[in-house]
């Protein structure tokens, strides 16, 4: 039984006549660009995360590069970022001339770890970045905090975990002076192309990105502001705003899947025998509903190379995120870091492992998963 690692099939066929419909309207109406749908999606998002304004654009990584752009960060300033996260966190910073300085992960949620945080600010820090990594914020008021006590603005990198919560309820994205969202096909909400959103309280950071998102330009033509193209499509905007729809569903279902694995492996020798090691919901017993979206599935486990092999002998889909942390990467040498400088983060290159949790997964084929797993171990 193949089982991979996700099948979005199972999120469109069912939304299909719907989204057939509303790619057909933009198709008429001949406005391609922005527009009423990315309006509508606007108004959607930034009312989900309880924020005042969302503005759409062309991709994550787009969101975050504005977002940093909006605050003026360029060359001699420094961000404070996790070490451990998707290439495009630290590269937007990278892109601006600024310098990504990096910290280790909590080893329970592979977000970064604040107590490390006030050690790396020095007169030239602007900001600090956390991802919320998988679908779990990371912690946010010490990071708060410390941005309050510094004066320094937060950027959420909320890629992976829209709509979660953290444990006071608020939701990713409105953890920050700005929160970015990525509609990248793999994410919880994911258009048919790229796409991205930022979202924030600020009327006057709102207007920024709203300038810099068409060059600059306020009114048309006249540019006060050096921008970029960062529009998002009227027809990926219409395709989410069928998607939406179902989010919440989709999570529940993650979950549903989650709370499933947890019970079949606790049913096997792996977790007591310390060849697995289950991911953790920290703010699952604070009473919110979405403490964790699990975007990914992530679990620790020894082997993990050989493991990841057999499981696609298997037909088993499997991925690593990540393999190499920013330190490590070639093109941050300049930072001057070693292997060695962030164990907990490299730890997790080494060990973690996602594994099929997408909606509309069904038992027999997690059964199979579990099963292969352990029949590896043995
Ligand atoms: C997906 C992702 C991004 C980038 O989003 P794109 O839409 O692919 O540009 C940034 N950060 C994290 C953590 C991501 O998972």
């Amino acid at each position: 039984m193949n089982v991979p690692l996700l099948d979005l099939s199972l999120q469109n066929e069912p939304l299909q006549g719907e989204i057939m419909e509303a790619i057909s309207r933009v198709i008429k109406s001949n406005g391609f660009i922005l527009g009423a749908e990315v309006q509508g999606l606007e108004t959607k998002i930034a009312e989900y995360c309880g924020a005042k304004y969302a503005i759409g654009v062309s991709s994550g990584t787009d969101a975050l590069l504005i977002s940093l752009m909006a605050l003026d960060i360029g060359p001699g300033d420094e961000v404070i970022t996790t070490t451990f996260s998707f290439f495009a966190t630290a590269g937007a910073i990278a892109r601006l001339g600024a310098k990504p300085v990096l910290v280790d992960i909590d080893p329970v949620t592979y977000n970064i770890d604040p107590a490390k945080i006030e050690e790396k600010i020095t007169s030239r820090t602007r900001a600090i970045l956390p991802v919320h990594l998988y679908g779990q914020c990371a912690d946010s008021e010490p990071i708060w905090e410390i941005a309050k006590k510094h004066k320094l603005k937060v950027i959420e990198d909320a890629a992976q975990t829209i709509g979660a919560q953290y444990r006071d309820g608020r939701r990713a994205g409105n953890l920050g002076d700005l929160g970015c969202f990525s509609f990248f096909p793999s994410k919880n909400l994911g258009c048919f192309g790229d796409g991205g959103m930022v979202v924030t309280n600020q009327t006057e950071l709102y207007e920024k990105v709203r300038i810099l998102r068409v060059h600059g330009s306020k009114p048309k033509y006249y540019h006060s502001l050096v921008g970029g193209n960062f529009r998002l499509d009227s027809l990926q905007a219409a395709i989410l705003n069928v998607k939406f729809s179902m989010l919440e569903d989709w999570h529940e279902q993650r979950r549903e899947n989650v709370k499933r694995y947890n019970e079949m492996f606790s049913n096997t020798n792996l977790v007591k025998n310390n060849f697995v090691q289950l991911p953790v919901a920290v703010y699952e017993d604070s009473g919110v509903k979405n403490y964790h979206i699990f975007n990914q599935f992530v679990v620790r486990v020894s082997k993990r190379d050989a493991l990841r092999e057999y499981l696609k002998e298997k037909g088993i889909g499997s991925e690593v995120y990540y393999p190499v942390p920013f330190h490590l990467q070639d093109c941050f040498q300049s930072l001057g870091h070693k292997a060695g400088d962030f164990p907990e983060a490299e730890k997790a290159a080494n060990d973690t492992l996602a594994l099929p949790v997408f909606p509309g997964l069904t038992q027999a084929q997690q059964e199979n998963v579990v099963k292969q797993i352990t029949t590896f171990f043995e």
